[in-house]
């Protein structure tokens, strides 16, 4: 199985950091993570939303959050537009089930002529 992350949103902050303070180090970034397997892709339903400052390398979990960063963070979830979580099969899966199909439909075929 492979994941692939997908960013959907990503943002500079000019809000305070909870931790060294600065006003220039907060980025915000909404992705959302893509599993692929043999014969299908889907997104998962989830959305990853981490604020992580680039001054003192830190994530800046939801409890550190000030009002400001939650205004800012509603913001900026408006525009993170979500990836339909639809599973999409692969081609090969078609071919598996028009394959299978093809088979069925002989099968009946073949009985009926018995
Ligand atoms: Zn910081």
């Amino acid at each position: 199985m492979n994941t692939t992350k997908h960013i959907l949103h990503t943002a500079s902050l000019k809000n305070n950091c909870p931790i060294c303070y600065t006003t220039n180090g907060l980025e915000i970034t909404f992705a959302q993570e893509e599993i692929e397997n043999w014969y299908s892709v889907k997104n998962q339903k989830e959305i990853l939303e981490t604020i992580y400052c680039q001054n003192c390398n830190n994530t800046i979990y939801p409890v550190n959050w000030n009002e400001n960063i939650e205004k800012t963070f509603s913001y900026h979830k408006k525009q993170a537009i979500p990836r339909s979580s639809q599973l999409r099969l692969k081609k090969i899966a078609y071919l598996i089930l028009i394959g299978l199909t093809i088979a069925i439909l002989l099968t009946f075929y073949l009985v009926s002529l018995v």
